[in-house]
């Protein structure tokens, strides 16, 4: 498990690390990715918790992402303006002809914001004993076609590289490790924080687990105990 102080990364998985970059607190929901700076910061530190290798993540908007040239999504070589990163969705049909990079950022958040909405659907059936509907399996699925995954080795290890635009690549990706999770049956233990002022949703590796972190969610529960046992009588 790693936290960071911005983002809550309880899961070791990108698709629900998403979905718990929505956080509650004192009953409100907060969206962790406003803008899409804040997309950008949550991918570097999903990357150092290694969630997420950075051959993986698809060159976009910010300077943030340094690539060797020609290793970019859409081949936009030479097209590209000052800052390197014209190329979101030129040549995908989204997001595309003569938008300047900052409208293209906003295009990689949209497409990466309605994934989630449309992920926590389905794992909240699932983290309450249902079952999601088989629709919802097959928009996965169409995610990941739309920017299918090519490898390459990377310090030993095989890293899914998707190709195609960079909301397209970020969608396949997190759609792909949620369809890894819902084929190797992992789904099964998640659940929901028991804090109800938490919308958090975590992989229970055993039974007794309840939080979806002790320092986020379990010690503010001690905390209340001790202090409940306290003003007893
Ligand atoms: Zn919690």
């Amino acid at each position: 498990m790693a936290e960071t102080s911005e983002f809550p990364l309880v899961t070791g998985h990108l698709s629900l690390d998403l979905v718990n970059t929505e956080v509650s607190r004192r009953g409100t929901r907060h969206n962790l990715l406003a803008t899409p700076q804040d997309l950008m910061r949550w991918l570097d530190a999903v990357e150092r918790a290694g969630g997420l290798k950075r051959e993986s993540i698809p060159q976009w908007f910010g300077g943030g992402r340094e690539r060797v040239e020609g290793e970019g999504y859409g081949e936009s070589q030479g097209e590209s303006g000052p800052q390197g990163h014209g190329e979101l969705g030129e040549r995908h049909g989204r997001g595309g002809q003569g938008h300047t990079p900052e409208e293209q950022a906003e295009i990689v958040l949209d497409v990466v914001l309605q994934l989630r909405g449309f992920l926590r659907a389905g794992f909240e059936v699932i983290a309450d004993g249902g079952r999601p509907d088989t629709g919802w399996g097959e928009e996965l699925e169409r995610r990941v076609a739309r920017a299918p995954v090519a490898y390459r080795v990377s310090g030993g290890v095989l890293v899914p590289v998707p190709v195609g635009s960079a909301a397209d690549a970020l969608a396949s990706l997190v759609a792909l490790d949620a369809l890894q999770l819902l084929a190797s049956g992992e789904l099964t233990t998640l659940r929901r924080c028991a804090n109800p002022d938490c919308v958090l949703l975590f992989l229970a590796e055993n039974e007794r687990r309840k939080w979806c972190s002790m320092r986020l969610c379990g010690n503010r529960a001690k905390v209340a105990r001790h202090q409940a046992r306290m003003v007893k009588p």
